[in-house]
Formats: C-alpha cells, sequence, structure tokens
C-alpha cells in the first residue's frame, strides 16, 4: 500500500488526486490531508478518505475541524499550521506527497519532503520557482523523487529518454514548452486594461484555482513554467521556446539533435499527469476521458507576444539572473495577483508592480534558505507598496 500526503487537498490538484486514490484503493492510501481554512471541504474528505492526519493552516479552523471530527466519531488526528504541515510531509507511512498548495506557503513542507527522501509530486511550481537550486540539491543529496505535475513538465519528462543526463548528453536540442494563451490570447493590449478577475478566471481549457488562473491570463504562469523547467531539466533558460498551442492538446514537446520532435498528447485533465507521476515507472488509469483525435481536428501554434503579456519578459530575465531573484518575482506577484482578485488593481498593473519590485530589491547571488525567505519578505512588502500607489480608487 503506498500513502500519501496531500498537501492542499482542498484545491484544484488536491481534489483531482484524492479522485486518482479513489480509483485505486487497493494500491493507494491518503495518509494525510491539509487545507488553509476551509473547514467543510477537509471535514468530508476525513469522512471519505479515512487520513490518519488533517491539518489546518489556521489554528481557529483546525479547532472547528477537531470539534467536527470528534462529533463524527472517526479516528483522524488533526493538527495545525506549519508545523503541522511539515509533520505530516515526512510521515513514516507516507511514500509519495502532493506538493498542491499554491503559492509560497507551500515551500516549507515540499523542501521537508525533498529532505525526508520522499517521492514528491511536484504542483506548486512556486516552490521551485523561489527555491532552485536549494530544492535540487535537497533532492539529490537525501534521494529523493522529484516528479513533476505541471502539464508542461509532465509532457516533458514524458518525452525525455529514460536515463536523462542533461540535455546535450541525451542528444537535446531544444525544449518546447506549450501554454494555451490563455482567456486573453487575442485581446487588444488596450482592452486588457479593464479585465476583471472573473474574465481572467475563465480559462478556455482548464478549470483551476484562481491565482493560477490569473497567472495563466498574465502569461505568468508560463514564466514561472520556464523557470521551473531550468530547474527540473537543468536547463539553460535560452534552450527553452515558449509555444502558443490554443487547443491545449499537446501539453510540451522535446526537440531532439537528429531533427526529431517528440510530443505528448491527452485531454486537458490534470488526473494524467498525476496518475503517471503516482505510478511512474509504470502506467495505471486516471480516469480521464480518451482524446477524440477527430474531435480535435486541428492543432494550432503561434509566438508568444511579450508587448501584451510583459510577465514573459520579466521571467525571462529573472531566469537569466538566477540567484534570489526569482524569489522576488514570484512574491510580487503573489502580491499584485491577489491585488488584482480583490480588485484593487488593475491587470496590466500586475506585471508594473513585479517589474518595479524587482528593481527595488536587490537579489542575492547564494541561495540559502534565510535568503530566500528574506527575499520574499521584502518583495511582499516592497510589492505592496506599489500596489498602494498603483491602486484603483
Ligand atoms: P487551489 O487554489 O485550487 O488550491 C490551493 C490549495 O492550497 C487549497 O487546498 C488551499 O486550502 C491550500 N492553501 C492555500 N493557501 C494556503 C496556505 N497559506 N497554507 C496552506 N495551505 C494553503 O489551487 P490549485 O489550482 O489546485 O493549484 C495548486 C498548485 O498547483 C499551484 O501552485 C498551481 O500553480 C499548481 N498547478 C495547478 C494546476 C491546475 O490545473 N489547477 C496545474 C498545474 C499546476
Ligand atoms: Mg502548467
Amino acid at each position: 500500500m503506498i500513502g500519501m500526503t496531500v498537501l492542499g487537498s482542498t484545491g484544484s490538484i488536491g481534489v483531482s488526486t484524492l479522485d486518482v486514490i479513489a480509483q485505486h484503493p487497493e494500491q493507494y492510501r491518503a495518509v494525510a490531508v491539509t487545507a488553509n481554512r476551509n473547514v467543510e471541504r477537509l471535514f468530508e474528505q476525513c469522512v471519505a478518505y479515512r487520513p490518519d492526519y488533517a491539518v489546518m493552516s489556521d489554528e481557529m479552523a483546525a479547532e472547528q475541524l477537531q470539534q467536527k471530527i470528534q462529533k463524527a466519531g472517526i479516528d483522524v488526528e488533526v493538527l495545525a499550521g506549519a508545523a503541522g504541515l511539515e509533520k505530516v510531509s515526512v510521515l513514516p507511512q507516507c511514500d509519495q506527497v502532493m506538493a498542491a498548495i499554491v503559492g509560497a506557503a507551500g515551500l516549507l513542507p515540499t523542501l521537508a519532503a525533498a529532505q525526508a527522501g520522499k517521492r514528491v509530486l511536484l504542483a506548486n511550481k512556486e516552490a521551485l520557482v523561489m527555491s532552485g537550486h536549494l530544492f535540487m540539491d535537497a533532492v539529490r543529496e537525501h534521494g529523493a523523487e522529484l516528479l513533476p505535475i505541471d502539464s508542461e513538465h509532465n509532457a516533458i519528462f514524458q518525452c525525455m529518454p529514460e536515463r536523462f543526463n542533461g540535455l546535450e548528453n541525451s542528444g537535446i536540442e531544444q525544449i518546447l514548452l506549450t501554454g494555451s494563451g490563455g482567456p486573453f490570447r487575442t485581446v487588444d493590449r488596450a482592452e486588457l486594461v479593464n479585465v476583471t478577475p472573473d474574465q481572467a478566471c475563465a480559462h478556455p481549457n482548464w478549470v483551476m484555482g484562481r491565482k493560477i488562473s490569473v497567472d495563466s491570463a498574465t502569461m505568468m504562469n508560463k514564466g514561472l513554467e520556464l523557470i521551473e523547467a531550468c530547474w527540473l531539466f537543468a536547463a539553460p533558460p535560452e534552450k527553452i521556446q515558449i509555444v502558443v498551442h490554443p487547443q491545449s492538446i499537446i501539453h510540451s514537446m522535446v526537440a531532439y539533435i537528429d531533427g526529431s520532435i517528440l510530443a505528448q498528447m491527452g485531454s486537458p485533465d490534470m488526473r494524467i499527469p498525476i496518475a503517471h507521476s503516482m505510478a511512474w515507472p509504470q502506467r495505471m488509469s486516471s480516469g480521464v476521458a480518451r482524446l477524440n483525435l477527430f474531435d480535435v481536428a486541428r492543432l494550432d501554434f503561434e509566438r508568444p507576444d511579450d508587448a501584451r503579456f510583459p510577465c514573459l519578459r520579466l521571467a525571462r530575465a529573472v531566469a537569466e539572473q538566477g540567484g534570489t531573484a526569482a524569489a522576488i518575482l514570484n512574491a510580487a506577484n503573489e502580491i499584485a495577483v491577489e491585488a488584482f482578485l480583490d480588485e484593487t488593481l488593475g491587470f496590466m498593473d500586475i506585471s508594473r508592480v513585479i517589474e518595479a519590485t524587482l528593481m527595488d530589491v536587490s537579489a542575492q547571488t547564494t541561495v540559502s534558505l534565510g535568503a530566500v525567505l528574506q527575499a520574499d519578505a521584502a518583495a511582499r512588502e516592497v510589492a505592496q507598496s506599489h500596489v498602494e500607489r498603483l491602486k484603483l480608487i
């Protein structure tokens, strides 16, 4: 029996993960589930999955959950806060950790899982973007397995040779990182100024949490994914080409020196990369509807437009810069996206806040955990001041 800790189990990826676990009750068991504040949802998951532990980030919420669990008479231990998250990431009965918390809040438990030598299923790209070198070193040093859940990186992984040993040694010329272009792919710059959070969250192909949905709309998601791919595949940024592919059927490609391009295709449903990473190197069913190529009929490709989506340019510059620059970019983006979702910041001001923060906060070249957390905190404060300056009345 493989024990799974699902960090962020009430979110979009978390729910899909539990769905895959439920399809294979003979092989997989949820040993821990966690949420930020959603007591109702976590309680329902405790009843349905009977994990050993349930963690609420918020202390008050943990108390509410505790009462409900007691009343229901089920045997689940409730924990709270960062210590609780770290504890369930290193449990002896846990073999795999699904890292599906959104944003920087997922860094410490995900890192703890790597340090405990677990199989880490990484959806929480922000954790890797922030800590890059540090995270990859922890994986190597502690013999952890890192499997990408982000559909693009999972696709790249699937298109790589089994014994991947760096791009050059594997005969890889380029990574083609695809993206749908988001809900505003064809919208004019002038119109982008006035778009609302609901419009930004209405993704044409994927149903996701609100933060990543806004990231897809600004294309910062692709920028974060560029940085994520650099770390996962030891690739310099210039070896990664972003390709806009509106149908989201090809999830990314790998181009080899002999002219071959390998692609991974499938329905846009995250249960495919989740099931793939849980079962790897085997395969198992995911419950996803089969792709009908006759319904798909055509696949289109376009160049990304840096002028309408300046986040792409910012992320590429940060990928080239290295050090704590990516932690600064990530923190500023989290603050700006939150302000946009609260309707206090305009859509086109998201990239302005990030650019201004990158100018104001100087990046360190050495990346220790302390330096990453410091860069994150400093960038949040500076980004908040830029949000105030640009605030909508
Ligand atoms: P979501 O908003 O639906 O869920 C986020 C989860 O994290 C929830 O369980 C929430 O309770 C928890 N959480 C939020 N803030 C927290 C905090 N401060 N402390 C502890 N827990 C907290 O998000 P999602 O769409 O499931 O995305 C999760 C991660 O996966 C993100 O990093 C995202 O970029 C990545 N990802 C998502 C998708 C997708 O299709 N949804 C695809 C690729 C990558
Ligand atoms: Mg993705």
